[in-house]
């Protein structure tokens, strides 16, 4: 692809672009003027779909009708409502209808995947996370490390970049594992690392860590509705993600959890249950002993919160009528694009931390500004300018290709060079 600078090529781009019309089916938040914000923060919320109020409407007028009988009765059945969602999901992750739930929040779900998954014994029991690590994953490891009466001192091996890098290698994942594979249990790696955003190779991690006899975990929070995990043909373990990232699907809403085939089927695996683990025919005749379900389903716990399955429905529907490939290809242009305009600005004070190659990154550039501080965040949310900032000196922005188009891009970069200058 060849980029050329000037707002030309950006509306030329947006005129050409396919997807571009998705953007009318977003709210854009606005300043007090009336002008949009231009919003680089889908990695963090996602932009609501207009469809939204609709689908929780539908919801909430179904109660309202029917109470308890909406169970039923209501136009998209409460009971079964979880299933209205599955396949849609599982086309965004790449993976197959029995592999993948959408219940409760994404940590939540690490726990109860790692009480399955992480089953250390006195000699094997250790678990690899990346050295940055996002917090709720380090937190979650720790205290499973230490609920099973080990120390998060011993029992974590960081995953750390070399001296002066800032992204991981594969290969000195292999040397941990061939030097201490015997004592790891667990790798619990992210996907798309939330800071750097570098997008790892999961089949590769998958096979190196199963080589050693180690299960392995993938977090898809910056991954799932951005880059194309083909997590049953990766073969990790599991996996878990939430949905209000790049997946749209409003604040803390309900999580995605995956769990290969493989697994499915074994009803051996240590599981913290509930009745909607239960299998479904039976569920309500109660007084039953526990009868797990096999697959992903098998992990729930609860019945779930409509309202919140209800944003998850609107954007999903939108995800399955796009697709991840032709999302994923205007994403690669458009990212590619920001990256082209950063480069131009020739400013040798800013540095893209995100690896270069398309193939290991998703639409995030991370930019790191030398000797900036927290006043250039301040700077650019004045200009309209929505970014995530990260202690200490780097700008995360995600165009995503749902809702942000090459003007957005253009003029991100024109302020930020007026700022910056
Ligand atoms: C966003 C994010 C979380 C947040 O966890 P919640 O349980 O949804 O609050 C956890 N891990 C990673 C890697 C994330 O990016």
């Amino acid at each position: 692809m060849l980029y050329k600078t000037g707002l030309d090529f950006a509306k030329k781009q947006d005129q050409e672009d396919v997807l571009a019309h998705y953007r009318n089916k977003f709210h854009i938040p606005k300043d007090n003027q009336g002008n949009n914000w231009l919003y680089f923060t889908g990695n963090s919320l996602g932009l609501q779909p207009k469809s939204t109020q609709k689908y929780i409407q539908q919801e909430l007028d179904d109660w309202a009708k029917l109470g308890v009988e909406g169970h039923f009765e209501a136009k998209n059945p409460w009971l079964p409502y979880h299933e209205f969602l599955t396949e849609s999901m599982a086309k965004i992750v790449g993976a197959k209808p029995i592999e993948v739930v959408v219940m409760n929040t994404l940590t939540t779900n690490l726990h109860l995947l790692m009480v399955s998954f992480y089953q250390p014994s006195k000699t094997k029991y250790k678990i690899v996370i990346e050295s940055d690590a996002f917090p709720s994953d380090k937190y979650a490891v720790q205290t499973q490390l230490e609920f099973h009466g080990f120390t998060a001192e011993d029992g974590i091996i960081e995953w750390k970049p070399r001296p002066g890098e800032e992204l991981l290698n594969i290969e000195d994942l292999e040397t941990i594992l061939n030097q201490q594979g015997d004592e790891i249990a667990l790798l619990l790696i992210g996907g798309v690392n939330y800071y750097t955003g570098q997008y790892l190779n999961l089949k590769r991690i998958a096979q190196l860590g199963h080589a050693k006899n180690c299960m392995v975990g993938i977090d898809l929070a910056h991954g799932a509705g951005n880059i194309k995990p083909e997590l049953h043909d990766s073969g990790v373990d599991f996996a878990a993600w939430c949905t209000y990232k790049y997946l749209n699907s409003g604040p803390g809403s309900l999580a995605g959890l995956f769990v290969h085939e493989k697994h499915a089927y074994n009803k051996n695996l240590k599981r913290f249950a509930g009745w909607w683990s239960h299998n479904k025919t039976t569920r309500f005749n109660m007084r039953q002993p526990l009868d797990v379900m096999p697959g992903a389903e098998g992990w729930q716990l609860s019945n779930p919160p409509i309202l919140s399955m209800a944003a998850i429905k609107a954007s999903l529907d939108m995800f399955n009528e796009v697709g991840m490939d032709a999302l994923r290809k205007k994403s690669i242009k458009l990212t590619g694009y920001f990256e082209f305009l950063i480069n131009q600005l020739n400013n040798h004070k800013i540095k893209i931390i995100t690896p270069k190659n398309p193939n290991e990154r998703g639409c995030q550039l991370s930019i790191q500004v030398q000797n900036a501080d927290k006043s250039l965040h301040h700077k650019l949310t004045e200009a309209n300018i929505i970014t995530d900032w990260r202690e200490p000196d780097v700008i995360r922005c995600a165009p995503t290709p749902f809702y942000n188009n090459f003007e957005d891009v253009y003029w991100m970069v024109e302020k930020l060079k007026a700022i910056i200058n």
